[in-house]
């Protein structure tokens, strides 16, 4: 995984145009059928090369929906990213 919304957005959309990538859909296109915002955790490269950190946890008004997930061998992870489950505005 990469970063992972959690059961906390209250999909206001602030995170979905920050995407460098386009890894984010909103909840009528969360393949969980959860009405949540969802990150395809394939296409999220943790803002690596585009900005210091996770912009769409930078840009999410919540205090913390936006968190680390593992990291898994083959996909792009921050060098700083800290643990999963712990809010993804936070370097380590
Ligand atoms: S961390 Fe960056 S690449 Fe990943 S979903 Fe958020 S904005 Fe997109
Ligand atoms: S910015 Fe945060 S609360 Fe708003 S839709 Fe995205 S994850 Fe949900």
């Amino acid at each position: 995984m990469a970063v992972k919304i959690t059961d906390i957005c209250i999909n206001c959309g602030a995170c979905i145009d920050e995407c460098p990538v386009e890894a984010i859909v909103d909840d009528s296109e969360n393949p969980t059928g959860e009405e949540i915002y969802y990150v395809y955790p394939d296409k999220c490269v943790e803002c690596v090369g585009y900005y210091d950190q996770p912009a769409c946890a930078e840009a999410c008004p919540t205090e913390g929906c936006i968190v680390w997930d593992e990291c898994q061998e083959g996909q792009t992870c921050h060098p700083n990213r800290c643990e999963a489950g712990t809010p993804a505005v936070e370097l380590c």
